[in-house]
């Protein structure tokens, strides 16, 4: 289908993915290259495939090679825990795996052939752009969608191609989309809905726009999208349609025409609020389905002033049967209740090697005539209404929807069952707030311990993926029993007990923003009290509460922050940063954030942003770290003339951050006088400086530079050992010095460098001033100096500071050039020692 779209459509722009797309043409050729290769790794149909991309255009590049080749795809979303998928790698023993080179480093241990689609394309793009010749049938395998399962593992239910033909030809059929329509992608692959978000589409000439990762959490950003993209069809589920109403700019979105929502019960009250906020007839519609029937198969149009008091789910979409049936599989009356049962084209062939469960829930088919027909048991509660309408009722089990995330209780409890100290457990969900579902673990322990709960919370998330989380923990003596000994469901107490069990790790609000914030939070997560270290999603939030949180926190604080920021800062303690922080930002003229998070004294670093990139990430994850810009870095006119005024500054600028020392400082080359500097001020003001490091500085005055035969011969020693690519090398990090590798291949690289390397002269004519005024005093305390191996200056030993340092000065050589320590696999060593001298110098600092 998607072939002979590329016929009709080939110039049309098929997928857009923010500031790039592709046509039908292109992205029709990249997926045979693709295909071709993914062929000659043996796949074909009935052949599984893995792939584990972000949202991207490779993402869509990745789906349609699988299916060009034959083979079925099976989501591994690379935001669940290795655990899980290890499990999935392990249970479809999948020969090839798609991803990229960074994401592989997520994947647990397997034994596929991996294809990385950022770093192997060049290879891939070799192979021919021509369509294959097709080989696969209806009833070959399109994906294997894993869901939650009972018995404490997640279960794969098998589609075949003729389900998903079935439920694009029906959506065709019925909303017919045109070429002037954009479909929004912006369910994960592990859902099925991104089925038809994708291939409805690209099967019928329409444009594809692709949610940034991350972005499908973010309600600002999708009433942004929709707006700016002027999207026309889009799929939510009721709790994010909710959210989707309140955001400003909502009224921006009347493009939308189509709007499919599913997943859980749809308010009626819900439904009358999105016609008051959007007056948009006939665009949206409550869709129902389980994954085993090929994503939707009833559907409601959505109506204004109806009787009903929950949103019917409708008919039976083309092709399928509907029959609510009583125990013994006789139709119950109109209005009465029975399990809803479903039959017709889109039935999957199972779940995954398990025959068991595939024979009790696909059962044969009694009013059929057609030989093999089957029905499938959904487990739903179900009637028929009088005007021939279903009614969704609830559920005959103790499977759950929270947020639309279908979860088997049973599973929870069996993965709490896993864990040593655990003796008894049961999961339920609660909904204290209508509209509002959460998980709540009472846990018996054998070990009746507080901090115990930490540890079982580890255990579970390194198992379940985070929509699984119990929000709240309750640990009970016992379970309640009734008198027949059965679980006491109505007697398990309100988790308003979650407070006491967090007792150990409470501390109150220190200042008013924390005060502030708290009190939001109690509002919101209506759990009292909130203490500053307490876990946003440990106390029941998830990225929709984040959405009201952060509607209170722009009302008090007037800050628009976006929903990532709660989301990566989920306590109180670490949002009072950013808040206090992005005042100050304002107000700052050299300080830059270079990963502001962490419960560490921060580490400020002079003369460069780019350079410590690599050093970041390899140090401590709670160490904060932030950059000190001067005025010719940051292309501005320099009004300093001295050194000591530059540090004066500085010092000026930090203490709006970090009023008190312990102080940690630093800098590369010249930024590490600059730093040197500083630390004799602040000491001079009476504060203590934690640490002073200085990297591959060399005290002013000391150098020399190598005489020109020697520096010949050192590049002529590398450009044998290495070969041509050193000069290549050479030149590149001449470029480099603030841009990485990456972005050296960057289309702007060009454009970046001219103008970094005009800010570096002026740079260096200012280092150059700078170094020749200043007087450096003897220092009292502490250095620790990490130098280059490799030398291209003629330096004294341990680069001149033996004459200034009356206190102690500790060296550590680091392979490397000058720039090279900074970078990898150098910067590692460097890190590790860095590290090492932060904390020794913390501790010494507090004693
Ligand atoms: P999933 O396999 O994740 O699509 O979950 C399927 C289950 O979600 C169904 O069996 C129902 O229990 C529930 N469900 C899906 N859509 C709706 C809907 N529109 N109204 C009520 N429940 C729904």
């Amino acid at each position: 289908m998607f072939e002979l779209q590329v016929e009709r459509s080939s110039d049309r722009v098929a997928v857009v993915f923010e500031n790039t797309q592709l046509t039908y043409r292109q992205l029709n050729q990249r997926a045979n290259q693709l295909a071709y290769h993914l062929r000659n790794l043996g796949v074909g149909s009935e052949v599984l495939v893995g792939i584990c991309l972000e949202r991207s255009l490779e993402m869509i590049v990745g789906l349609l090679a699988i299916l060009k080749a034959g083979g079925a795809y099976v989501p591994l979303d690379p935001t669940y825990p290795s655990e899980r998928l290890a499990f999935v790698l392990q249970d479809t023993q999948t020969s090839v795996i798609l991803t990229t080179a960074s994401l592989l480093k997520s994947l647990p241990a397997h034994g596929a052939q991996v294809v990385c689609l950022d770093s192997g394309w060049e290879v891939l793009s070799q192979n021919s752009q021509e369509n294959l010749v097709c080989e696969v049938t209806p009833d070959n395998l399109i994906y294997i969608i894993y869901t939650s399962g009972s018995t404490g593992h997640p279960k794969g239910v098998t589609i075949p191609h003729r389900g998903i033909y079935n439920q694009l030809q029906w959506r065709q059929t019925t909303f017919e989309l045109t070429e002037a329509d954009k479909v929004l992608q912006n369910i994960s692959l592990s859902f099925d809905p991104s089925v038809w978000q994708i291939f409805w589409p690209l099967c019928f000439g329409a444009q594809l726009v692709l949610a940034r990762p991350g972005g499908h959490q973010d309600p600002a950003y999708l009433v942004n999208l929709i707006s700016e993209q002027q999207i026309t069809v889009i799929a939510l589920v009721p709790s994010m349609l909710r959210v989707l109403l309140e955001q400003k700019g909502i009224e921006n979105c009347q493009t939308l025409r189509h709007i499919t929502c599913g997943g859980e019960a749809l308010p009626i009250k819900l439904i009358e609020h999105f016609f008051s906020k959007l007056n948009l007839d006939n665009v949206l519609h409550n869709c129902y389905g389980p994954t085993e029937a090929s994503i939707d198969a009833t559907f409601w149009k959505c109506q204004h002033g109806t009787n009903y008091l929950i949103a019917p789910i409708g008919r039976p979409i083309a092709n399928t049967q509907i029959y609510i049936l009583d125990e013994d599989l006789q139709p119950v009356g109109i209005g009465e209740l029975g399990e809803l049962h479903i039959g017709g084209a889109g039935l999957a062939c199972g779940y995954f090697k398990r025959p068991d469960l595939t024979r009790e829930k696909f059962i044969p088919n009694p009013f059929s005539k057609e030989p093999g027909a089957q029905l499938y048991k959904t487990g739903d509660l179900a009637r028929y209404l009088d005007d021939g309408n279903i009614e969704y009722v609830g559920r005959l089990d103790s499977q759950v929807k929270i947020r639309s995330f279908r979860i088997e209780l049973g599973e929870v409890e069996a993965v709490l069952a896993q864990h040593p100290a655990v003796q008894q457990s049961v999961v339920v969900a609660r909904e204290d707030v209508i509209g509002d579902k959460y998980l709540v673990a009472y846990v018996v322990l054998d070990r009746n311990r507080a901090a115990i709960t930490d540890e079982v919370r580890r255990f579970l998330k390194q198992r379940l993926p985070d929509y699984m989380m119990p929000s709240g923990f309750v640990i009970l003596e016992a379970l309640p029993m009734t008198p027949n000994g059965k679980l006491d469901r109505r007697a398990l107490p309100e988790p308003a007990q979650i407070r006491q069990e967090l007792e150990e790790t409470f501390v109150a609000p220190r200042d008013e923003v924390e005060l502030q914030l708290a009190k939001i939070w109690q509002k919101v997560l209506s759990v009292h009290p909130v203490g500053i270290r307490d876990n946003f999603f440990s106390l029941g939030g998830h990225s929709l509460v984040a959405v009201r949180v952060l509607a209170q926190v722009e009302k008090a604080f007037k800050k628009n922050l976006p929903v990532s920021t709660l989301l990566q800062n989920p306590t109180i303690e670490q949002l009072a940063v950013i808040l206090r922080q992005s005042e100050l930002m304002n107000s700052w003229s050299y300080l830059v954030p270079l990963q502001p998070r962490g419960s560490k004294p921060p580490l400020f670093l002079c003369q460069g942003i780019g350079i410590y990139q690599p050093l970041i990430t390899y140090l401590d994850s709670e160490q904060p770290v932030y950059g000190l810009l001067s005025d010719d870095e940051q292309g501005k006119p320099v009004k300093l003339d001295r050194l000591e005024e530059v540090a004066f500054n500085y010092i000026k600028e930090i203490r709006t951050l970090q009023p008190e020392g312990p102080y940690l400082l630093g800098g590369h080359s010249f930024g590490g006088v600059i730093a040197f500097e500083m630390a004799q001020q602040l000491i001079s003001q009476g504060q203590k400086v934690a640490l002073l490091v200085l990297l591959d500085t060399f005290l002013p005055g000391t150098t020399k530079a190598i005489p020109m035969d020697k520096r010949f011969s050192l590049h002529l020693n590398h450009f044998l050992q290495i070969g041509p690519t050193y000069l290549v090398e050479y030149v590149m990090e001449k470029f480099s010095k603030t841009y990485g590798k990456f972005a050296l291949k960057h289309k702007f690289f060009r454009i970046k460098t001219l103008e970094h390397l005009v800010r570096q002269a002026a740079y260096y004519r200012t280092v150059v001033k700078y170094a020749k005024h200043y007087v450096p005093q003897v220092y009292l305390d502490r250095i620790i100096l990490f130098m280059a191996s490799e030398k291209s200056v003629q330096v004294e030993p341990e680069l001149g500071w033996t004459k200034l340092v009356a206190g102690e000065l500790e060296s550590h050589e680091i392979p490397g050039n000058h720039f090279g320590i900074l970078k990898e696999p150098n910067v590692r060593l460097l890190a590790e020692k860095l590290q090492v001298s932060i904390d020794r110098g913390l501790t010494s600092s507090r004693q």
